[in-house]
């Protein structure tokens, strides 16, 4: 069969490599599409690390080991304890509201120290990025829409 590609607009031969809810790709520019996702990914979660380029719990922060995904073991355990107590009553949700207010300032300037320490250690260990460019651009709608077809490819 022949189809138009959606992403380079070519006129193709052949089973598209990818249909979906926003059309038929071909497969180099699918293969655009894996990229641009991995690299998504990888920045996502280079997002996550610590200033030292560790991976940290987004929960509290400390550094985890290798292999937990996001939430350190502490705070994970924690979690059914969080949840049990907020389905019985918005005590702890009110006291957390108020903590949070009562320490905004602090926590914001926390925050902002963090961001620098890790532009700052980003700046000693560059990352090889990959130059912008219009194909990538319009990538990003269809991006989204992709996402959990590939993920479960990989
Ligand atoms: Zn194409
Ligand atoms: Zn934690």
């Amino acid at each position: 069969m022949s189809y138009q590609c959606v992403m380079c607009h070519k006129a193709m031969d052949g089973e598209p490599a990818l249909k979906n809810g926003a059309g038929t790709f071909c497969p180099p520019c699918r293969e655009v599409i894996r990229t641009r996702l991995a690299e998504a990914m990888a920045a996502r979660r280079q997002a996550r690390l610590g200033p030292d380029g560790r991976p940290t719990c987004t929960w509290c922060g400390r550094a985890i080991k290798d292999g937990q995904a996001g939430v350190c073991q502490t705070c994970d355990g924690h979690r059914d304890w969080v949840l049990k107590t907020v389905r019985r009553t918005d005590r702890l949700a009110r006291y957390v509201a108020r903590i949070e207010e009562k320490e905004a300032p602090e926590r914001t300037a926390r925050e902002q120290l963090r961001e620098q320490t890790r532009r700052r250690f980003e700046e000693q260990k560059p990352l090889p990025l990959a130059a912008p460019d219009p194909v990538a651009q319009r990538l990003e709608r269809v991006e989204a829409m992709l996402a959990k077809m590939l993920e479960a490819w990989s």
